[in-house]
């Protein structure tokens, strides 16, 4: 067995600026295996970003098409580790070298847990040799740079930099629509575009949380046999955000201030210039971006698609107040009280 999960192909990775040298990378090893100097290949990024989706698509790829029989086998750092501990308490360490050292092509994910493991490293160490010496593929991932790898021995480090270095950044706006309607399209439901907007635009951090956005969504739908509206986004957005705490949803923060300041949520998205409305939309879009992770552009489009320059004077401008007037500075940090729990 690989350990591969079938799902996970290059098909299915939808290809942005976000990830594109990683993408090409990982494709041309799946290709020609530990043929390019791509050796090992080492694919970073944040949580939830892809990288254990690529690293799957590569050893799918190379038991899919290679004319020889060839020996894949992905392994989590953390398996690995408990797989090495095992084999000292049993007194088979030997077996478990040998074993890994027949592998045509390693994928060992998540190499950041090896960190301040040195005895584990130190038997990786020697895997990793026996591996690239006798021209096998190596292929890691990890949640940041090598160079930031911390409690890594040095001389793991720079084996590491031996072949390709290929990160994952956070998926931009075409991305996640694309990703969104992909997964729709796997799901065989029809939302409106307007929706899909509202979703990319909503989620801007991991490609994780969009997918779990989008399995609540259509779970609910086909529960109460309804389209997947606007509303039910919201509501669903709501929902999740609340329960995982993690962060403070959009609209909960448009509710709060339009309630406090009595100004009606049309308002904040319309073109008025009044005070009693530039203010409050000012500190909205000001709550939006230190309680949030929305980037400044996905936070213009919640307010009546005004672009990031316009984001950054409002908070400039709430800033400006807050040091000046002090009922202003009360009145934010009262306002950002109420979201945390
Ligand atoms: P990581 O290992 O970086 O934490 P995963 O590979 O587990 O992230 O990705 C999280 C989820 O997002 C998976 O279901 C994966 O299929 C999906 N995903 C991530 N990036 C893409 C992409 N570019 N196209 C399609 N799906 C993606
Ligand atoms: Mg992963």
């Amino acid at each position: 067995d690989s350990f591969l999960n079938r799902s996970y192909s290059f098909d299915n990775f939808i290809e942005g600026d976000c990830n594109r040298l990683a993408r090409a990378a990982s494709f041309a090893v799946a290709e020609k295996p530990s043929v390019t100097s791509f050796n090992p290949l080492m694919i970073y990024g944040g949580v939830g970003l892809g990288k254990t989706h690529l690293v799957q698509a590569i050893g799918n790829f190379i038991k899919n098409n290679s004319l020889s029989e060839k020996f894949v086998l992905y392994v989590s750092s953390e398996k690995f580790t408990s797989q090495f501990i095992n084999s000292i308490k049993n007194n088979s360490l030997q077996d478990f070298m040998s074993f890994y050292m027949q592998v045509d092509v390693l994928i060992i994910d998540d190499v950041q847990f090896l960190s301040g493991k040195e005895k584990t490293q130190e038997t990786f160490f020697h895997i990793f040799n026996h591996l690239h010496q006798s021209g096998k593929q190596i292929v890691m991932t990890s949640d940041r740079p090598p160079r930031d790898l911390e409690g890594m021995e040095d001389r793991l480090l720079s084996r590491f930099k031996w072949g390709l270095t290929a990160d994952l950044q956070s998926p931009d706006l075409e991305t996640r629509i694309a990703i969104i309607q992909k997964k729709l399209q796997h799901e065989g439901v029809e939302i409106d575009f307007e929706v899909i907007e509202y979703l990319a635009h909503s989620i801007d951090s991991n490609v994780r949380e969009l997918e779990g956005v989008m399995i609540s969504l259509i779970a609910q739908a086909s529960l109460t046999q309804k389209t997947i509206d606007l509303e039910l986004a919201k509501r669903t957005l709501n929902h999740i955000v609340t329960e995982s705490e993690k962060e403070v949803n959009i609209d909960t923060i448009i509710g709060v201030v339009t309630e406090h300041f009595q100004v009606r949520i049309a308002d904040l998205k319309s073109k008025s210039r009044l005070r009693s409305i530039v203010i409050p939309r000012q500190v909205a879009m000001y709550l939006a971006k230190e309680m949030t992770n929305l980037s400044l552009k996905s936070i213009g489009y919640h307010f009546g698609g005004r672009d990031h320059s316009t984001v950054i004077h409002a908070i400039q401008t709430v800033n400006d107040l807050m040091d000046t007037d002090k009922e202003m500075n009360n009145t934010v940090h009262k306002l950002s009280q109420k979201f945390k729990k």
